[in-house]
């Protein structure tokens, strides 16, 4: 007899693992706060810590999600620039070549006055429209607009290749040539020259920009294209364990790498990715996506947020937060649901950036274990059952908590 198999919710809280705070009596913000579905969750499951990448290595978010999903990073990543094109809804295919980019301001002699054009909140659908669908000796160059002053750009033809350095000068200087940094890539480097130069020309006229001048705002009249990478066929969740996902999540970098394993990524009014968003919203999406799905997943960017600010206080208010949607998910369950709790990196507020710390990790329900822990921060979870995890090991430790996974062998 075989236990029928059980559906899986995953929510990595990015960033909100940590180290002791001094202001907090050297605790954790998981420990100084209060988090009473949280803890539940730890106390009626297993508990664990995990290397999301391994041991010692500072996860980008996006390297950090691509293992959660279990695809090796080191593998599959070839630079952010697709993951943006593809938060940001632009369709990837085989060949193209794909940037992150900003709008910014240059002067006359090209050097970059503001590399976020006085951060840009509105006009960017118009501009980036106005720069879509260049073509440059038989390149299609596709822009799209991300929040604020971010964007994405795709080139799309024959014999692409991604190795060609940024445009992108980083800081308030000249902007770069793009160069080839193998020989394959000379013709990528020079469409990518020849589009932005092409751009700069139709933004430096367009209306949005004219009207920003006469406001004394600093016009978006050029992009910055950086991080090139191409997309390496990822083979998707549903064909790789046979399940549907589907995924709750703000930030378009996230967003884009689950609609890249293949997840249904819709977009719920609220979620913003910001510490103001809506979490009975998120929570409500991640119910409703249950119905249709064996997977759902859920990023809540807060933590980050309030780690890179340094905010001790806001990242205590975030877990409790993120505690009340929680609540919100368990006590709405039907059914007997396999729930994961982890992080997809540490941020800690001492640092303002990711570090290398490993991440607390909880799993109730299914046929999980039942440890003694009965906290879920930092140090409680290192007692617990699981050990200590990689975090391409996450997904198929959930898939056997959740009776789905195969039999090796007779
Ligand atoms: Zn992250
Ligand atoms: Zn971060």
């Amino acid at each position: 007899m075989s236990m029928a198999p059980k559906k899986m919710i995953l929510i990595v809280c990015d960033g909100l693992s940590d180290r002791p705070v001094k202001e907090l009596a050297m605790k954790t913000p998981l420990q100084a706060a209060r988090k009473p579905a949280m803890d539940a969750l730890a106390r009626n499951g297993v508990s664990g810590t995990m290397d999301v990448i391994g041991p010692g290595i500072v996860p980008g978010s996006d390297t950090a999600h691509l293992a959660l999903f279990g695809y090796d990073p080191h593998k599959v990543y070839t630079g952010r620039g697709p993951i943006e094109a593809v938060g940001v809804g632009l369709e990837m295919r085989k060949g193209d070549v794909a940037f992150r980019c900003n709008f910014a301001t240059v002067d006359r002699s090209m050097k970059v006055t503001d590399r976020r054009a006085g951060r840009i909140r509105s006009g960017t659908s118009e501009l980036a429209k106005a720069i879509s669908g260049i073509r440059i000796d038989g390149v299609t160059a596709l822009f799209r607009e991300g929040s604020e002053h971010r964007g994405a750009l795709v080139l799309r033809g024959q014999g692409l290749d991604h190795r060609v350095s940024d445009v992108d000068p980083h800081r308030e200087s000249k902007i770069l040539d793009s160069k080839p940094l193998v020989p394959e890539a000379r013709k990528t480097a020079d469409a990518l020259n020849e589009y932005v130069r092409k751009a700069a020309s139709i933004l430096a006229k367009h209306p949005v920009n004219e009207d920003r001048i006469r406001k004394g705002l600093p016009p978006a009249n050029i992009v910055l294209p950086r991080g090139a990478g191409t997309i390496n066929a990822l083979e998707p969740l549903s064909e790789r364990y046979g399940i549907n996902c589907a995924a709750v999540a703000g930030v378009s970098l996230v967003k884009g790498i689950c609609r890249m394993v293949g997840m249904t990524v819709p977009d719920v009014a609220g979620a913003t990715g910001g510490v103001d968003t809506d979490y009975n919203a998120k929570a409500r999406a991640a119910l409703r996506l249950m119905n249709t799905n064996d997977f759902v997943f859920i990023n809540v960017k807060a933590g980050d947020i309030a780690g890179h600010d340094g905010d001790f206080r806001l990242k205590v208010r975030v877990v409790e937060s993120i505690d009340m949607m929680l609540e919100l998910i368990l006590k709405d369950l039907k059914e007997d649901v396999v729930v994961a709790l982890t992080c997809d990196h540490s941020t800690p507020v001492s640092v303002r950036e990711h570090s290398a710390d490993p991440v607390p990790i909880a799993i109730c329900g299914g046929g999980a274990r039942i440890d003694g822990v009965k906290e879920f921060d930092e140090v409680s979870a290192a007692s617990g059952a699981l050990g200590r995890l990689r975090g391409m090991d996450l997904l198929p430790t959930l898939l056997g908590v959740a009776d789905r996974a195969k039999k090796f062998g007779a």
